[in-house]
């Protein structure tokens, strides 16, 4: 007899459009030019994709220099600094950016406050691929980074009544909204999105575990160690009441030990996550439990960006 258990399947979960798109440049650049296909950085932060892409021969590599000038090159989903497709350029490299296009849009915003004479600061994590592209957007300097809202005191502006932010795509929306309050009140001049530049996605799969949090005795958010989307979806369990909650990257990290006596858990995925690596989590849990499945949805979603226009043309 084993005992029962709800397992609460929040929805949206895994794989966003810009995930989804990046991957896609990857395999569609391997069938239009042939292995190998380099890639910059990881494409997207899951160790099960980024293996799945290398063993159809994409080459995955930190820095530019590392790729031979006459094979193409992919940057990743998280955006780069300007001076990378530059020097991609000056190597006449073939190269496809796979830079999320709400990346992108961020990339943008940065560029025109700066035309515009503004000061920028960007609300992110420092040393996350995405702050140091979007932070690369603009000259060495010219962007401040503040993480937390004690950061926000600490900042040195060259004029309070010449700035703007921008924030990175994967933060905590709750944690963003009281950064971004504490830069209004201290910078009341400071201009920024209608909201911030929190993304669709990570937006869902956080309403999406408010949802079942407090309902779970544990919950499992598989995704990766580094991807920012995925931490954050742990934090938010965890502050919407759920005390145990974990990251993991696939069925064997689940600890089954401080598992045992629950009646409930819920399992979400961060955006990079693929759901073949959900399947064997829930899988894992009907081996040891009576599972009933109850799915959540706290937002509909049907985004989908285009692939460039180099892959779709014909070699
Ligand atoms: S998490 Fe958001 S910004 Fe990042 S790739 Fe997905 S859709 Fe784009």
């Amino acid at each position: 007899m084993t005992n029962p258990l709800t397992l609460y399947l929040a929805a949206p979960r895994g794989f966003c459009a810009g995930v989804d798109r990046a991957i896609k440049i990857v395999e569609m650049a391997l069938e239009k030019w042939g292995a190998p296909v380099y890639v910059r950085h990881e494409i997207v932060h899951n160790k099960f994709v980024v293996d799945g892409l290398r063993d159809k021969g994409a080459v995955f590599v930190e820095e530019l220099d590392e790729c031979p000038p006459d094979r193409p090159v992919i940057f990743s989903a998280h955006g780069v600094p300007k001076a990378v497709p530059a020097a991609a350029r000056q190597r006449e490299m073939i190269y496809v950016d796979a830079t999320c296009p709400l990346v992108s849009k961020v990339h943008i915003e940065a560029a025109r406050h700066h035309e515009n004479g503004l000061q920028m600061i960007m609300i992110g994590h420092a040393g996350h691929p995405e702050t140091i592209g979007t932070m690369g957007q603009l000259p060495d300097g010219e962007v401040l980074l503040v993480e937390t809202v004690d950061d926000v005191a600490g900042v040195t502006v060259r004029d309070p009544g010449k700035l703007a932010f921008v924030t990175q795509t994967t933060l905590s929306v709750d944690d963003t909204i009281d950064i971004v309050a504490a830069l209004r009140a201290r910078f009341p001049a400071i201009v920024g999105p209608h909201k911030e530049d929190i993304c669709y996605a990570t937006t869902n799969r956080q309403e999406a575990v408010k949802a079942i949090a407090s309902d779970c005795d544990a919950l499992l958010v598989v995704g990766a160690p580094n991807s920012s989307n995925s931490k954050r979806l742990v934090e938010v369990a965890r502050k919407a009441g759920c005390t145990y909650a974990q990251l993991v990257q696939r069925a064997t990290d689940i600890d089954w030990r401080a598992l045992e006596g629950i009646r409930t858990v819920g399992v979400t995925a961060g955006a990079s996550a693929p759901e073949v690596l959900i399947d064997e989590v829930i899988d894992a849990f009907r081996a040891r439990f009576d599972v009933t499945v109850q799915m959540v949805e706290a937002a509909q979603e049907n985004v989908e960006f285009k692939v460039p226009r180099v892959l779709r043309e014909p070699a």
